[in-house]
């Protein structure tokens, strides 16, 4: 290898760095305003843009069958107000699906009172309930939970539970039904 060869190759390596940065910025720019104005977009955190779910349907599906409270959640990674969901403070014996597919995803026994304000749990109902993705969204970087089924947004796992696991699933109600013990 010698010089004269190496040179043009980096600054055409260069070059192409720069065009692909504009690009990224162009792209974000047009990917966020029309992703803030339509509301339109199934959008979801980097870490779940490629997964497949054996339940898939087309964000126009999902806004269809979830309304648009459960949609905003669900599928566009939304947050509920604390203390404002049907399930924080709810004591009943029973299993929590997920509210858009109907998977079983926490038993009530292993819930208990964070007091956030969401319904907490220390662990799935079993290893195959529940996916996790990385978001890095508001500056943190948190790990985001979903239904294993069908991708639905539940909420995040923080590691400040209590034991046996030491995990904190912090889950949006409007995504869980409540299933009582028979
Ligand atoms: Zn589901």
């Amino acid at each position: 290898m010698n010089t004269r060869t190496v040179e043009p190759t980096r600054f055409a390596a260069i070059q192409g760095a720069s065009w692909t940065i504009g690009s990224l910025i162009l792209f974000s720019v047009v990917f966020l305003t029309a992703a803030g104005c339509s509301g339109e977009t199934d959008a979801k955190p980097a870490g779940m843009q490629d997964k497949k779910f054996p339940v898939m349907k087309s964000a126009q599906e999902w806004k269809e069958i979830l309304g648009e409270d459960r949609y905003r959640v669900m599928r566009l990674h939304g947050t509920e107000r604390a203390f404002s969901g049907e399930y924080h403070d709810y004591k009943k014996k029973g299993i929590y699906v997920c509210a858009a597919c109907g998977k079983e995803l926490f038993s009530s026994s292993t819930k208990y009172d964070s007091g956030t304000g969401w319904p907490s749990f220390y662990e799935p109902i079993d290893d195959e309930s529940v996916g996790e993705s990385r978001d890095e969204s508001y500056g943190m970087v948190r790990t985001e939970v979903h239904c294993a089924r069908c991708g639905g947004h539940l909420g995040h796992v923080f590691p400040d539970g209590p034991e046996p696991t030491g995990l904190r699933y912090c889950i949006n109600s409007i995504s869980l039904m409540f299933e009582p013990a028979r």
